[in-house]
């Protein structure tokens, strides 16, 4: 066994069962202190929600954290987030515009305070409206000159943000932070948001057995070797994926 980067969403992949998660977690803090094997957590909540969840669910504490679907970056929950990362996140985002453009479209809501960050513009938007909205909304965005990237997650959640922040470009920052190859690195997830840590390079991925229609859908249009669609649900996903790339044995 050797060193690995462990990157995971957290909602409906990493939590979901906390009797695998703590399986999951015995294992994966034992090779952290045997290989120095990196943990790392993308997710779409913003710090403070993420904070919330540590209260309830029983988390091992990330080497990296990424929140707000890729925008942030913390090493620390008390510092500040990487500030090479922000600056990367200034170029041609304009906050103020897009939060102009949306207000065109009355079938999104605006998702609570807590969501809105420097570097992502949350909405709550239906499904059964949400091609025709986000297409609408793609070019209008797009005609404005705003290089931005739509991500719409479970069927209900839209995130604005910068084009080039996702939970993917993350992920590889701090690959290369690191200096791990992308075949010593494996990405969990669940659902739309998550698409960009599966489509960078060849990392491995674990898509967990309850994952959302949108990523599934995806999966087909974009098969792959080195992606593992798992049968087992949340944290038991994970471990049936990390077996069968052999990460653990
Ligand atoms: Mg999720």
């Amino acid at each position: 066994m050797a060193k690995f980067l462990f990157v995971t969403d957290l909602d409906n992949t990493l939590v979901g069962d906390d009797q695998s998660l703590a399986e999951l977690n015995q294992k994966l803090k034992q090779h952290r202190q045997e290989y120095d094997t990196k943990i790392v957590y993308t997710t779409g909540r913003s710090l403070t929600l993420y904070q919330q969840l540590t209260e309830e669910k029983n988390l091992l504490v990330p080497d990296a954290l990424v929140t707000a679907v890729g925008t942030e970056i913390y090493y620390h929950v008390d510092n500040d987030p990487d500030p090479s990362w922000s600056e990367k996140m200034m170029v041609g985002w304009d906050r103020e515009l897009v939060i102009n453009t949306a207000s065109h479209f009355a079938d999104l809501t605006p998702q609570p305070e807590t969501e809105q960050r420097p570097f992502k513009v949350s909405y709550f938007l239906a499904e059964i409206v949400a091609a025709d909205v986000l297409s609408e909304l793609e070019d209008l965005l797009q005609k404005r000159g705003l290089n931005v990237r739509l991500i719409y997650s479970g069927s209900k959640d839209l995130d604005i943000i910068p084009r080039r922040g996702n939970k993917g470009a993350a992920m590889q920052f701090l690959r290369q932070h690191w200096d791990i190859s992308p075949t010593q690195t494996v990405v969990c997830g669940d659902s739309g948001n998550d698409i960009a840590l599966f489509s960078m390079d060849r990392e491995r991925g674990i898509i967990v057995g309850n994952a959302q229609p949108e990523l599934l859908r995806w999966c087909e249009i974009n098969p792959a070797d080195y992606r593992y669609q798992a049968k087992s649900y949340y944290a038991a996903g994970i471990l049936e994926g990390l077996y069968y790339f052999g990460f653990f044995k």
